[in-house]
């Protein structure tokens, strides 16, 4: 049997259901949030999309929502994150789970950094249990409302390509850190040993660089050696 880590991910609504529409359509935002989220997970995490096109699996509504939640149970996911924008006139970010639990909790708390950071609303974890692929899912199941497409200051943010990176580099961390796995980010890291340096990285704030730190002494066992540059 093979111990890999499966994280299913999957962009929400498809073709011919664009989902929500106003400052953009959400099938699209969520397709390139999903990528770039993948993209910037951990090469040891194994990443199963329940789609790369455009169209759902089925026209019927339904139908697409089970046969999304088959794919994560038949690859055996540890993890399944939906990625979706909201709608209805608020702002800002939420997470919704079918019941707490702490992967949720970590996903939660590395965004939370990205949403204080540029002053966004932070609508908290919120329990949803009429949503099909939380309660359709074997694996612990993420539904991420990344900004709502109705809000003009949502969008223009989410369209800023340092925030869009910056959250999706911070999901992929928290999705990373919930399955038990050093994050992507977390290798660029100094560590110093003897004469020679292994060198790969910076960043940008002191906390990062000490959450990266320790991490390495944590699985690798040395001690990280940081240094402050001007
Ligand atoms: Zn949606």
């Amino acid at each position: 049997m093979s111990k890999e880590i499966i994280v299913v991910i999957d962009f929400g609504h498809g073709l011919p259901d664009p989902g929500a529409v106003k400052y953009g359509q959400e099938y699209q935002y969520a397709a390139s949030i999903g990528r770039e989220i993948a993209k910037r997970l951990p090469d040891n995490v194994k990443i199963v999309f329940t789609r790369t096109s455009d169209k759902a699996l089925s026209k019927d509504k339904s139908r697409d929502l089970a046969a999304r939640c088959a794919v994560s149970n038949e690859a055996g996911a540890k993890l399944f994150v939906s990625i979706h924008l909201n709608a209805g006139g608020g702002t800002g970010y939420e997470t919704l789970v079918y019941s707490p639990n702490e992967e949720a909790n970590i996903v939660h708390a590395e965004i939370k950094k990205v949403l204080d950071k540029y002053g966004v609303t932070d609508r908290k974890i919120k329990v949803r249990k009429d949503l099909a692929v939380l309660n359709g899912t074997k694996a612990t199941a993420l539904l991420l409302e990344m900004a709502f497409i109705d809000n003009k200051k949502d969008m223009e943010l989410l369209n800023n390509q340092e925030y869009f990176s910056t959250l999706c580099q911070a999901t992929a961390d928290g999705i990373a850190k919930s399955v038990g796995v050093a994050p992507k980010s977390a290798k660029a890291a100094t560590i110093t040993l003897g004469k020679y340096r292994i060198f790969t990285g910076v960043f940008d704030s002191k906390e990062s660089a000490e959450e990266a730190a320790a991490l390495i002494k944590e699985k690798v066992g040395l001690n990280p050696f940081i240094r402050k540059e001007e």
